[in-house]
């Protein structure tokens, strides 16, 4: 299986990818939890990255693709994969094309996660993440059992800097300026299907849709 998941900050991509890769052996890669990672080890990619992840604005295509390159092309991922959260530009996805074409490989499906704005606004401030795992809980429809804690890992959970309401709003006019046309481009090569994801919280309906939408089962 090998599918992208766009859709706007706080859409639910990450919780709906975490899902998939609970069912199938696939690598779920997210350039945001990559990004995250390299910040917090103070990495090369880290020290160039945080002052985008903080202000929420996207890291340069050539930074993020020449990661891209080099993430795709691990051994993991040829039992398939989840984009989540890349391509966010055009010019990523066409090098999401080259890339592809290099290693002989096609995609199932391109999946955009439908939400409105007050959703995630509301979604966001409520967000929380483990530091350790990147586990993603809500304080209200989905809090950790273990309260302050991941319950998968024991890790602290935070409020990403970047959920903040301010940064959501120009995370949002980003989206719809940079990662929109996307579905254009995705849509006139009849690739895409897109899903409603109001509903919060794990939702296992939502899977059912995109495995329907993309011809995938066990
Ligand atoms: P996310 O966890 O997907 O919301 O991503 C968090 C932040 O990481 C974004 O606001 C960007 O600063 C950066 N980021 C993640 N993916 C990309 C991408 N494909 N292109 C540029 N920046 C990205």
């Amino acid at each position: 299986m090998r599918i992208i998941l766009l859709g706007s900050p706080g859409a639910g991509k990450g919780t709906l990818a975490a899902e998939i890769e609970r069912k199938y052996p696939v690598a779920h890669i997210s350039t945001g939890d990559i990004f995250r990672e390299n910040v917090k080890n103070n990495t090369q990619l880290g020290l160039k990255a945080r002052e985008y992840l903080e202000s929420g604005r996207l890291v340069p295509d050539d930074i993020v693709i020449a990661m891209m390159e080099d993430r795709l092309r691990e051994p993991d991922c040829e039992k398939g994969f989840i984009l989540d959260g890349f391509p966010r530009t055009v010019p990523q996805a066409e090098a999401l094309d080259r890339i592809l074409t290099e290693l002989h490989l096609e995609l199932d499906g391109v999946v955009i996660l439908d939400v409105n704005e007050e959703t995630v606004v509301n979604r966001l401030s409520s967000r929380r993440v483990c530091r350790n795992c990147g586990a993603i809980y809500n304080l209200f429809f989905r809090p950790s059992a273990k309260g302050d804690l991941c319950e998968k890992c024991g890790g602290e959970i935070y409020q990403r800097e970047d959920d903040r309401e301010e940064v959501v709003l120009s995370r949002l006019k980003i989206f719809y300026e940079q990662t929109a046309p996307l579905v254009d481009y995705y849509g006139k090569r009849h690739m895409l299907s897109r899903l409603s994801a109001e509903r919060s919280g794990h939702n296992h309906s939502l899977l059912e849709e995109l495995e329907e939408a993309v011809g995938i089962s066990e």
